[in-house]
């Protein structure tokens, strides 16, 4: 192993969608050195990696940020940040055209007009999304970018960001890398839970299963304040293929009907997690299996279909191809994913400020990772990315490079020496992973139980998890592939602890589906119109209610 330090004015921790642009939009404000550091290629990395075919956050003719606001809180039922929300809303359009100017082709109708698809969406070629932020970022002199360098910890000491710690996995070296300031930007959670498909197909799965929620646990780790992890994200999604299924609702119009053909969605409601709900229940109560009703859609609808899938789930255009029929011809099946933590969808992540601030001093949290604003998808992400990036730059340019002190760096070489040549361990790094999958799918909620669970169950699955972190402190790698195995395990293991207390923490069920405590079946607006936070301190995780902020009314941190 070699070890290398590094040193940068602003460390950006992913460069996905937010990091890719953060990096942007410091570029054009500022002569500050950005290092992004990124697991993947950023060529083709996060959730852009496969395209997408639409930007489904977008202020159209006749609506106002303050509509969107609205939309995104009433599906979440209150518990989001407004403050958060509209400020994220002003930049929608803004960043749209931004990223028309870079090359994304956004279709237009005969007046010069953006197709929309529904009140907030906008039409795109999407395929080559990510590779369009990707070569913009690349031609930025001040930015440095590595690949296939993932970060492993932050280095914190007095609750200042002093740089993080990490490793190159093609190039066996230990990175220290001192930073001014930080933007952590590296998604969400996937793989917490048994996932839909087994074995070889496991990592069919909607969210991008490299995504492992390494920006929370190092957060969490840090003891900065978390939010809302109990607000799971479960996509509702066609079934084999788990592909979206927003093009068949929206696009054509399709209804969520049972097998006796009866349209369901209008019993649950409308919001995200009703949607899934409603389809989890006429299957339990033996109407299943469930269906988007695309029959009798137009041979145009077809085509439409078959081509919007190629950019971006294109195993549903060859399930249609390779069965013989036409969406027009046979129902498309549907059901719900594992619970993902996602950010940028529901509102678990980072508790930030307005600034996109963390609790801990020059850490910036955007996009997926950051918590309390809902329903962001791409172009939130961009806007979350350049907020993010600009308090970055005020904050460096107020304050000083602070060292990484070497007892620091020493406590995380040791650690990876440990796993690099210890070799004890009775199990393997995927044997754990599927222990812990296990785990939260039969106690914490997961497909098996209908997304249910009660507390006794939560406490088995604490105990559970807990045992399995102390299994993999053993673990052995053989080389750094295998090395960042084993932290990705282990940083899913911090996160799926913090689910579960904050799942035991909300004694209601205000979310079907995403949050449904047995225990406490009906939802309680006395005393939880409430976000539920969290921190850890001296190893044991805090858990904090925190009044709502809303109404025009904005949150900063006073520290
Ligand atoms: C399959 C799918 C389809 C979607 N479709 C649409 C759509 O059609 N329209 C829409 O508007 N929105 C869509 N979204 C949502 C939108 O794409 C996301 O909300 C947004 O891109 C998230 O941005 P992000 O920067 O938080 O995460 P990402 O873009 O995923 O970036 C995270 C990056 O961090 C890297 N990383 C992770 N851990 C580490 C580590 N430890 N060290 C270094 N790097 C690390 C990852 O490799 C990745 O590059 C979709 C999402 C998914 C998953």
């Amino acid at each position: 192993m070699k070890t290398e330090k590094l040193k940068t004015d602003i460390l950006i921790i992913g460069g996905g969608t937010a990091g890719c642009y953060a990096a942007l939009t410091i570029s054009e404000k500022s002569n500050a050195k950005v290092l992004i550091c990124e697991k993947a290629h950023i060529k083709r990395s996060g959730c852009l990696a496969a395209g997408v075919n639409a930007l489904n956050a977008y202020i159209v003719d006749g609506k106002t940020p303050q509509d969107y606001v609205d939309y995104a809180k009433k599906d979440a039922d209150g518990i989001v940040r407004e403050d958060l929300l509209l400020t994220m809303s002003q930049r929608l359009n803004s960043v749209t055209e931004r990223l028309e100017q870079l090359g994304l082709v956004i279709l237009k109708d005969n007046n010069g007009k953006y197709v929309t698809r529904g009140n907030r969406n906008l039409k795109i070629n999407g395929e080559n999304i990510k590779p369009i932020l990707a070569g913009a970022v690349k031609n930025l002199s001040n930015v440095t970018i590595l690949n296939r360098v993932n970060i492993t910890d932050f280095s914190v000491s007095n609750n200042r960001i002093r740089g993080a710690f990490g490793i190159g996995i093609e190039n066996d070296t230990f990175y220290i890398i001192e930073a001014n300031a930080v933007i952590v930007a590296t998604g969400g959670a996937a793989g917490l839970y048994k996932p839909n498909n087994p074995g070889f197909s496991r990592h069919k799965m909607w969210y991008p299963p490299f995504n492992t929620g390494a920006g929370y646990a190092m957060g969490i780790n840090a003891g900065a304040e978390m939010t809302t992890f109990e607000m799971r994200f479960i996509a509702l999604r066609c079934k084999d293929t788990i592909a979206p299924t927003g093009t068949l609702a929206q696009g054509v119009g399709a209804k969520q009907i049972n097998s006796l053909g009866e349209v369901y969605e209008m019993k649950y409601g409308l919001t995200t997690s009703e949607r899934v709900y409603g389809t989890v229940n006429e299957n339990q109560e033996g109407r299943g299996p469930c269906y988007l009703k695309t029959e009798g859609i137009t041979t145009e609808q077809d085509d439409a279909l078959k081509k919007a899938y190629l950019n971006m789930a294109p195993s549903q255009t060859l399930k249609w191809i390779e069965s013989g029929k036409n969406p027009s011809e046979q129902n498309v099946e549907i059901e719900g994913t594992e619970p993902y933590i996602v950010g940028g969808h529901t509102a678990s992540g980072y508790w930030v400020d307005t600034k996109r601030a963390t609790t801990i001093k020059g850490l910036f949290a955007a996009v997926d990772v950051a918590g309390g604003c809902p329903q962001k998808y791409v172009t939130g992400a961009l806007a979350e990315g350049e907020i993010a990036a600009l308090s970055a730059v005020d904050f460096v340019k107020e304050n000083y490079v602070v060292e990484i002190d070497n007892v620091d760096a020493d406590r995380h070489i040791h650690e990876v020496k440990r796993f690099l040549s210890g070799n004890n361990s009775r199990f393997s790094t995927e044997q754990i992973e599927e222990a812990m999958q296990t785990v939260m799918d039969s106690y914490a909620g997961g497909i098996k139980t209908n997304y249910r669970f009660n507390e006794k169950q939560l406490d088995i699955a604490d105990g559970k998890i807990a045992n399995l972190q102390k299994l993999s402190e053993g673990l052995h790698a053989d080389d750094f592939q295998e090395l960042m195995y084993i932290y990705e395990l282990r940083e899913r293991l911090v996160v799926c602890r913090s689910v579960i207390a904050h799942l035991r923490a909300r004694h209601e069920t205000r979310w079907h589906s995403f949050a449904e405590n047995l225990d406490y079946p009906d939802k309680d607006n006395q005393n939880f119109l409430k976000y539920v936070n969290s921190r850890l301190e001296e190893g044991k995780i805090k858990i904090i209610l925190r009044d709502l902020v809303k109404g025009g009314t904005v949150y900063e941190h006073r520290n």
